[in-house]
């Protein structure tokens, strides 16, 4: 079925989610902003520069300095998930895998040490600001199989947006499974798992 695992990391294997709500409740009390940037923010697909600009001035903040800040904090709200990294570890028993993320170069590898799959993936990890492409842009898929050797039709994506990760990977020639964090969607060209644990009964 598939010979290779390449993995999302925000939202699929780390709670982004839960990461930055935990940025924001250490920075403001009020819930209703808290609330309200989390809508703003999109689960980070709001640019950095767009969020901050709207986000620091209800704070009090310069917005430059507010994203500077935010930059080098975030990751240190991110910490490891045992059943995760142990989940993980299991299909590269079986599999050789890379971890393929959107995001800057500083941030994406900080969450990756902060959460321990810095060690997981190895050198086998693809972040889109390195590689100058972001998903879906099938340039930054073509740049893991460049990079890894896998067998593009033969490599599954494993990811929860699903224009960027599902869409984007089938474009690219490879197997799909999107993360449904209960969302619905009907469409047999790929896989459907709910969270990260469904990929037990996948493999
Ligand atoms: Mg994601």
């Amino acid at each position: 079925m598939f010979s290779a695992v390449v993995f999302d990391l925000d939202n699929t294997l780390l709670d982004r989610s839960a990461a930055f709500r935990a940025y924001l409740n250490n920075k403001v009390d009020d819930h209703d902003l808290v609330d309200a940037a989390i809508q703003k923010d999109d689960n980070g697909y709001t640019t950095r520069e767009d969020f901050f600009a709207w986000f620091a001035p209800q704070i009090g903040e310069e917005p430059k300095t507010c994203q500077a800040e935010f930059l080098s904090t975030f990751p240190s709200f991110f910490k490891p998930n045992e059943d995760r990294l142990t989940l993980v570890r299991k299909v590269a028993e079986s599999y050789p895998i890379a971890c393929l993320t959107n995001g800057g170069s500083r941030t994406q590898r900080g969450k990756l040490t902060a959460s321990g799959f810095d060690l997981v993936f190895g050198d086998h990890v693809y972040v889109s600001e390195e590689v100058g492409a972001w998903k879906p842009d099938r340039r930054v898929f073509d740049a893991v199989i460049e990079g890894s050797g896998f067998d593009p039709t033969k490599t599954i994506y494993i990811g929860d947006n699903f224009q960027h990760d599902i869409q984007g990977a089938m474009n690219a020639g490879w197997q799909a499974c999107w993360v449904s964090l209960g969302r619905e969607r009907h469409a047999d060209d790929h896989f459907t798992i709910e969270t990260i644990e469904g990929l037990w009964e996948l493999l």
